[in-house]
């Protein structure tokens, strides 16, 4: 027999997890689907090559959905401060005093115990899992693959290949990037792929766990420094962290491919000063980084959220916090029509959504975009005007905190 379920959620990744754990909260019969299996958090383990910074707001949307709790048993670092400063140097710059190329926020000044938490992706994604499992109105299927939709007047068809099928008044497609549910549903994407890539390393530092994250800028690409939680005592005094090195694809495939010996040399050339002395490599992996924003969010009996719908320049770190965005939007929605009797697939309801959501990305798209080609270049006047920008940012603490609080999610 063919299941029914009122919200069918395809991706549990981050987003999708939290939105189907919302939705069911609220009495939603949902179905969770994804075709890897449940993910594990095993305690003492080498830390997840993905991580994120969780800003306040999403924090704050984790324990709506009792999942933060869950994520601090396992392994979240907080940061109670944010750097960014303009590494590179040229004459003109020289002359100006140095604070001037480098803006900080702390959390002190704003009157809050941190600015947000670095979480590996998989623990978010793990305890997301774990909230979702205690909910009775949410079916998680693990381990499976939609192979094909079919849209009705009433419902949407969703063909899995454990051949089996589902029904749902909605369907949401949080299945990521490359999105398959997108691609079923028919909608196309505008793309544009940045001239830089992402290498991430998870690597180990001397010294007790930073509170600090930073990032400093080089025409060729920023060079970014997360903290992670203690190296524990297996390694004392030693923390985990993790860095990310922007930079051409050719020369981070030539980055990837070194002994670690040689990579380390290259890291110690290749990073700000204020990096901690560093002690191990253990993972790397690159990532091609895009801007890519969904034609629509939705089309028929089928909506967009999280990375389906759009991706960002990850420099920011907004990617996810933007899904959260999206999932907490969509909910409210959601709820407001089931209270009125309205069809969850109501095309008014969905271009709300959209209508609320679609700015909201495209502003954090531009913004990283003109980061992005400000900082990436050698041209003197926008080497001056950058500095001058960081300059008035750390000088009005008007304008500092206002930064803040927006990266933080909590305006
Ligand atoms: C280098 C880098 C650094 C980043 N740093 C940050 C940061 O600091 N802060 C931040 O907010 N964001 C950051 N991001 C962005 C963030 O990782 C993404 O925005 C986020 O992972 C998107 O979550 P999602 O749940 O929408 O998609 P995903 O994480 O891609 O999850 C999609 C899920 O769908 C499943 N799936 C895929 N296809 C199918 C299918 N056909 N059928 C069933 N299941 C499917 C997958 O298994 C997965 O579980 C970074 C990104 C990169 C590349």
């Amino acid at each position: 027999m063919t299941q029914a379920f009122d919200i069918a959620v395809v991706g549990a990744g981050m987003v999708g997890a939290a939105l189907a754990t919302g939705l069911g909260r609220n009495g939603f019969r949902v179905a969770l689907i994804d075709f890897a299996d449940a993910p594990e958090f095993v305690p003492g383990s080498t830390p997840d090559i993905r991580v994120s910074a969780l800003s306040a707001g999403s924090e704050r949307y984790l324990q709506n959905l009792k999942a933060w709790d869950t994520v601090l048993a396992m392994r979240a670092t907080p940061y109670r401060r944010l750097a960014v400063w303009d590494q590179s140097s040229h004459p003109l710059t020289r002359l100006l005093p140095k604070p001037l190329a480098r803006v900080e926020f702390n959390a002190n000044k704003l009157g809050a115990s941190h600015l947000g938490h670095i979480v590996e992706n998989s623990v978010t994604q793990a305890a997301l899992w774990q909230a979702a499992i205690t909910q009775p109105n949410i079916t998680l299927m693990p381990g499976v693959a939609v192979t094909n939709l079919i849209q009705n007047n009433n419902h949407a068809q969703l063909d899995l290949d454990n051949a089996t099928a589902i029904t749902a008044t909605l369907v949401v497609g949080a299945d990521g990037a490359q999105s398959r549910m997108r691609d079923l549903a028919g909608i196309g994407v505008t793309r544009s792929q940045y001239d830089q890539q992402a290498m991430v390393m998870s690597v180990r530092y001397r010294g007790a766990v930073e509170d600090i994250t930073w990032q400093g800028f080089l025409p060729s690409g920023p060079r970014a420094f997360l903290p992670l939680h203690t190296a524990g005592e297996e390694f004392p005094g030693e923390s985990w962290g993790s860095l990310v090195w922007y930079d051409a694809p050719a020369r981070l495939a030539q980055l990837k491919a070194m002994p670690t010996e040689q990579l380390m040399a290259e890291i110690q050339q290749g990073f700000p000063q204020q990096l901690p002395e560093l002690t191990h490599i253990d993972t790397r992996a690159s990532f091609p980084i895009a801007r890519q924003h969904a034609k629509h969010y939705y089309q028929n009996r089928v909506v967009l959220a999280g990375d389906a719908a759009h991706t960002i320049n990850p420099l920011a770190g907004q990617g996810v916090n933007l899904g959260f965005q999206d999932a907490q939007c969509l909910q409210q929605l959601l709820i407001v029509a089931r209270n009125n009797s309205t069809d969850l697939a109501d095309p008014a309801l969905l271009s709300q959504y959209e209508n609320q959501r679609r700015p909201a990305n495209r502003r954090m798209m531009l913004a990283m975009d003109a980061f992005y080609h400000l900082f990436s270049n050698r041209v003197p006047p926008l080497h001056l005007l950058r500095n001058l920008g960081l300059g008035a940012a750390q000088a009005l603490p008007f304008a500092r905190n206002r930064v803040a609080r927006y990266a933080m999610g909590l305006d």
